[in-house]
């Protein structure tokens, strides 16, 4: 019934920042040979590189099925001629970049938020959005856990900044983060994006994820009508890939 299937990354394909399983790989894979795929994620282009993208081969026949859409379709990648190529990307200007790091430089010294150990750097540009890790990327999960558990730093920090970021969405995200990006991006915008590229119509979509209920970031495809399908681990999503490729 369904042509496309656009699938969550993080929690849904992959472990959090982690490769994908060699399970994963050939569910994956089967996939490909049967629908057009598209992965839809918050995270950048090198997190795809990382997780997903060496261990899926290269058959040419199989990945230009594939479309990888990083930081929520801002940015789209396909596979041509043995490699993937970028189709576009939406970067925020270096003035908007700017403006957006002195914000938050702001905003964590006025609420004196700056934590005392910083694991690795506190705000990343990705170029197409801006995002902060409150203790730094490369931190311990289990101190992630314990620094804002009910969103409430983070909630004090966006909503000092919302003021200055006008033309900007600003996400609390998952565990230490905040993602920034133009105005009107999120997983709808992604998959929008993703059949202006593809000519799929809406009713031939389903999208894949973990965070698919109210304030998750899998929630906004559901917003706008697209029949989404809501794991709750990895194996979840397995069992569903097993159940698209009998
Ligand atoms: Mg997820």
């Amino acid at each position: 019934m369904f042509k496309f299937i656009a699938f969550d990354m993080d929690g849904t394909l992959t472990p959090s920042k982690g490769k994908m399983d060699s399970e994963m790989v050939e569910l994956f894979k089967q996939l490909l040979a049967k629908y057009q795929v598209a992965i839809i994620s918050w995270g950048k282009y090198e997190l795809f590189q990382m997780q997903v993208l060496p261990h899926l081969g290269t058959d040419e026949k199989l990945l230009s099925h594939l479309y990888v859409c990083p930081t929520c379709s801002t940015a789209m990648y396909l596979y041509k001629a043995g490699e993937w190529q970028k189709q576009y990307s939406l970067d925020l200007s270096k003035e908007e970049r700017e403006h957006i790091v002195a914000v938050l430089n702001d905003a964590i010294d006025t609420l004196w938020l700056r934590p005392e150990r910083l694991w690795w750097e506190m705000i990343e540009d990705r170029i197409t959005q801006i995002t902060i890790s409150t203790l730094g990327q490369e931190a311990p999960i289990e101190e992630k856990h314990k620094y804002d558990p009910d969103f409430s730093k983070r909630k004090k920090i966006r909503d000092y900044m919302l003021p200055n970021l006008a033309w900007f969405n600003v996400l609390v995200a998952w565990s230490t983060s905040i993602d920034i990006t133009r105005e009107g991006v999120d997983k709808a915008y992604g998959i929008r994006k993703l059949m202006e590229v593809s000519w799929v119509g809406l009713n031939e979509i389903i999208f894949v994820g973990d965070a698919v209920f109210p304030g998750g970031n899998d929630y906004p495809p559901l917003e706008i009508g697209v029949t989404t399908k809501r794991v709750f681990t990895i194996e979840d999503t397995k069992e569903y890939i097993r159940s698209l490729i009998v």
